[in-house]
C-alpha cells in the first residue's frame, strides 16, 4: 500500500503546475494548472473591490498562499506564478496601468513585484479578456489555430487578440478593446466616455436595456411576462428565452444586438484575417440564435476574401476559462524560454 502511495506521490511531485490567479469584480480564483490545461485545488474568494486596490492585493496573496500550502502539502511541484486583471498590465515593471476602473485603487498597483516577492516564482500578469483569448488558443476551441480574435459577451465587451499563436498586446498591453469599437457615430455614451461602442448594443447590460425599453412598446411580449410583469426584471437571459420561445419583440432586441455585433466583427476579420473568431461570456449561452444572426451580419459588412473560410465558433473554456487562461500565458513563457526564445522571466 506504502508503494503505491509512493509511486503516486513521486508521479505528483513531477508534474509541474502553474499557480493561476483570476481577478473577477466580485471574485478572485485561484488554482493550479498542469501543462494540459487540467485544474487542480482551486479556491475562490470575494475580491471587495469597495476596500481598495491594496485591500484586493491583499486578498489576492491571501488566497494564493492559501492555494500553494495545500500544493505542498500534496508535494505539487509549482513552477510559476500567473494572474489575469482587468485593464492592462506595464511587461515593464509589472504595474496596474488603467483600464480597471471598476476596482478602486487598483491603478499603479504593482502586481507583478509584489506576487514575485511573495512566492519567489517567475511571475507573469495580462489582461484577463486577453488571457481568457489564449486561453482558448490553446487548450479550448482555437486549439491548432494561430490566428485568433476573441470577444467576452457579458456586462460588457472584451476582447483578446491571438497572431502566430500568441497574445497581441499593442504597444502598452492595451490592445483587444473590442468593445470600445464605435459602431453609431451618434450613438449613446458610453462609460469609457466615448460615443456608440459596441458594448452598448451587444453587451448583457444593453441587451436587456434594449428589452426593457421594446417593452414599453409592446405590452402584450413575453418579455414582460417571463420577468413577472416588472420590465425592470428584464435581463439579457429574459430577452433570448423569449425570443427562442418566438416572441417577435424579444426576437427583434436580439437580432438588433445580433447585427451590430457582426458588423464589429466584421470590421475585425477586414482588420485582422483571422481564422477563428471565438465568442465567450455569459451572453455566448445564447448560442445558435445569436451565431445565425451573426454570420449573415458578417457576411454583409465583411470582406468576401477575408470573411470567407473565417470560423464563428462559441468559446469551450467554461468555469475556470479565467485561471486556464493565465495559466496558458505562463506555459507559453516558460516553454519560449526553454526553447531558447528572448523572453525574461
Ligand atoms: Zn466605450
Amino acid at each position: 500500500m506504502k508503494k503505491t502511495k509512493d509511486r503516486i506521490d513521486r508521479k505528483a511531485a513531477k508534474t509541474q503546475y502553474i499557480l493561476s490567479i483570476d481577478l473577477g469584480g466580485t471574485n478572485i480564483e485561484c488554482a493550479l494548472v498542469d501543462r494540459k490545461g487540467n485544474v487542480r485545488i482551486k479556491k475562490t474568494c470575494p475580491t471587495e473591490t469597495w476596500k481598495g486596490g491594496k485591500a484586493v492585493l491583499s486578498n489576492i496573496v491571501s488566497i494564493a498562499n492559501a492555494v500553494m500550502r495545500e500544493a505542498k502539502s500534496k508535494k505539487h511541484r509549482v513552477a510559476a506564478v500567473s494572474i489575469g486583471t482587468p485593464g492592462a498590465v506595464d511587461q515593464k515593471t509589472g504595474r496596474v496601468i488603467g483600464g480597471a476602473e471598476n476596482i478602486p485603487g487598483w491603478k499603479g498597483i504593482p502586481l507583478v513585484p509584489a506576487l514575485k516577492k511573495e512566492f519567489c516564482l517567475p511571475t507573469f500578469a495580462s489582461n484577463d479578456v486577453t488571457l481568457y483569448a489564449l486561453g482558448e488558443a490553446m487548450f479550448g476551441a482555437g486549439r491548432g489555430a494561430k490566428e485568433i480574435v476573441c470577444l467576452t459577451l457579458g456586462t460588457g465587451i472584451g476582447g483578446g487578440i491571438i497572431t502566430g499563436g500568441k497574445i497581441y498586446r499593442g504597444a502598452i498591453d492595451g490592445a483587444g478593446e473590442v468593445g470600445h469599437m464605435t459602431v453609431k457615430l451618434d450613438g449613446k455614451r458610453d462609460n469609457c466616455g466615448s460615443f456608440g461602442c459596441l458594448e452598448r448594443y451587444a453587451s448583457a447590460t444593453a441587451i436587456a436595456e434594449m428589452g426593457r425599453e421594446a417593452c414599453k412598446k409592446d405590452k402584450k411580449s413575453l418579455l414582460l411576462k417571463l420577468a413577472g410583469g416588472n420590465a425592470d426584471e428584464i435581463s439579457a437571459k429574459t430577452v433570448f428565452d423569449a425570443a427562442k420561445k418566438g416572441d417577435e419583440t424579444a426576437k427583434n432586441v436580439v437580432e438588433k444586438a445580433g447585427w451590430f455585433l457582426g458588423a464589429g466583427i466584421a470590421n475585425l476579420i477586414n482588420l485582422l484575417n483571422p481564422e477563428m473568431v471565438i465568442i465567450g461570456g455569459g451572453v455566448a449561452k445564447a448560442g445558435t440564435i445569436l451565431l445565425r444572426i451573426i454570420r449573415k451580419a458578417i457576411k454583409t459588412y465583411g470582406l468576401k476574401v477575408n470573411t470567407k473560410d473565417v470560423k464563428i465558433v462559441l468559446g469551450e473554456l467554461k468555469s475556470n476559462a479565467g485561471v486556464v487562461g493565465a495559466a496558458a500565458l505562463a506555459w507559453q513563457e516558460i516553454d519560449g524560454k526553454e526553447r531558447g526564445s528572448s523572453l525574461a522571466l
